[in-house]
């Protein structure tokens, strides 16, 4: 395994930040887990996913309006990740530990594997951020390059304007290609996997189970092949799109930062905490409806400072840590729209595809 050591050059910085953190939650009486507003968020995603899957089975409709419920139907799977899988896989979503895992297994709902995905996530992505050659966030595609340590293709001229289908079509190899990859080859990008219990095998089959027959064989099956082909992709399009977008969003724009890690040599980063400020953006931090939907993935500084905190503190958190960054003269990245952090986002890419 490639290897990456932290020191600990701003430890008063770190020390100052999580005291006036743990300060806010102590002074408003709250806890750090979820609250009413996340259990409402938990009901109205849920509810509307499965009501949107029943009346696209149930009801016979025009192509036109099918496809948008599929788009839908989409949106639904997108925000049951980002609001409810997310935090529960980190364990933020409740004091609870069973309740931790129970609510994670929305990500097995949504096509994917709560178990795989909480290694991937959890420890690469969170540790290791934008770390080439470590964090599997910034690996998606040999067709996409995230950074300039990455080799350079000439279709990579391109990749800004085709990343939008890759984006979209990522969640159908979720269900059907990465997660095989992960389970069948014992790795995940350069670590090894960790040992699955008997239990998380059979977890694993049943979901990938539940999927086809919920998602391919019961909509073939009642609309046939073609038609369940065109919806299936508009499905996608929209999950995947939206969930890339939004986590491409806090990491690959123009103001992040990138490392490499080279094989047999220790990349050594001087501080953790400034690592994951470094190489992390905010968006439309005032922006009450992106920060509803996208279960505060706008807030993704925060997130990674502070993962076991519910999203639904973040808007809060993220005024102490600017501030803490700005009294300790570390660089806080925000972009203040979302519209800004996208056309960011298209630079950064059509740059990286530039030959350099
Ligand atoms: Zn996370």
């Amino acid at each position: 395994m490639k290897q990456v050591s932290f020191g600990h050059d701003h430890q008063n910085f770190w020390k100052t930040l999580k005291e006036e953190v743990n300060l806010y939650f102590k002074n408003t009486n709250q806890e750090k887990t979820g609250n009413g507003v996340l259990y409402f968020k938990t009901g109205l995603f849920l509810a509307g996913f499965v009501a949107t899957y029943l009346v696209l089975m149930m009801v016979k409709m025009p192509v036109v309006p099918s496809l948008l419920m599929c788009g839908l139907l989409g949106f639904f799977g997108a925000s049951i990740g980002f609001n409810i899988m997310h935090d529960a896989c980190h364990g933020a979503y409740s004091k609870k530990k069973w309740v931790n895992e129970i609510v994670g297994l929305s990500m097995n709902l949504i096509g994917s594997n709560a178990f795989l995905w909480k290694q991937k996530h959890n420890v690469i992505h969170h540790t290791y951020t934008n770390i080439d050659g470590v964090d599997d966030d910034i690996q998606k595609s040999p067709l996409l390059r995230h950074c300039k340590t990455q080799p350079w293709k000439p279709a990579h001229k391109f990749q800004h304007v085709y990343m939008f289908f890759l984006y979209g079509v990522s969640s159908i190899f979720w269900a059907f290609v990465t997660d095989a990859q992960k389970y069948f080859s014992d790795k995940i990008g350069s670590h090894k996997r960790w040992n699955m219990p008997i239990h998380e095998h059979f977890i694993f089959w049943i979901s990938k189970l539940y999927y086809v027959i919920v998602f391919c064989a019961i909509p073939i099956w009642i609309h046939g092949f073609w038609i369940w082909l065109a919806g299936y992709f508009a499905m996608n399009f929209i999950f995947g799109t939206w969930l890339s977008v939004v986590f491409q969003l806090a990491h690959v724009v123009e103001i992040t930062e990138f490392e490499k890690s080279e094989q047999n040599e220790t990349l050594k980063i001087d501080d953790w905490a400034v690592h994951q400020i470094r190489t992390t953006a905010d968006f439309a931090p005032n922006n009450k409806v992106i920060s509803f939907l996208v279960g505060g993935l706008n807030f993704q500084v925060v997130h990674h400072l502070f993962p076991h905190v519910s999203h639904v503190h973040y808007p809060a958190i993220q005024k102490i840590v600017a501030e803490t960054c700005n009294k300790f003269g570390i660089e806080y990245h925000c972009n203040p729209t979302m519209i800004g952090a996208l056309a960011s986002h298209v630079r950064t890419m059509k740059t990286l595809g530039s030959r350099e």
